[in-house]
């Protein structure tokens, strides 16, 4: 069964503004977004402070399992977003999701099918997948 919810959202899509644009047009509008995303997250801690970022290097034992190694990774912060900036990084990544959705169009390519191939390398990569 296809999934009609993102075929409806990339027709959506190809019927706006962004049809018959430049793949420049729409590389460079992806990457903005992309940037406006990274920034929704670093506001809502440097400017917010309702989530804090703190990175350092994982101690990871010498001698645990595969199985054993997600317990010593970090997502590196602490707190929840707020309403405000759950709402910001919600509508950053819609804009990212639109763009792109529109290179998909560009070149032909169905999200719905990009999903399911993603989620059989997966399936099929299980624990070995630590990229
Ligand atoms: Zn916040």
């Amino acid at each position: 069964m296809r999934d009609l919810l993102s075929d409806d959202f990339q027709q959506v899509v190809a019927d706006s503004s962004m049809r018959h644009r430049s793949v420049l047009d729409i590389l460079t509008k992806y990457q903005e977004a992309v940037g406006r995303v990274n920034r929704a997250v670093v506001k809502a801690a440097t400017s917010c402070g309702c989530i804090s970022i703190n990175a350092e290097k994982p101690s990871i034992p010498e001698n645990i399992s595969l199985q054993e190694l997600p317990q010593y990774m970090s997502s590196h912060t602490d707190g929840q977003l707020c309403e405000e900036c759950r709402e910001t990084l919600e509508s950053e990544i819609g804009m990212q999701l639109f763009y792109l959705a529109s290179l998909c169009n560009i070149f032909d390519l169905n999200l719905y099918d990009i999903f399911l191939k993603e989620r059989k390398r997966l399936d099929t990569l299980g624990m070995f997948n630590l990229a």
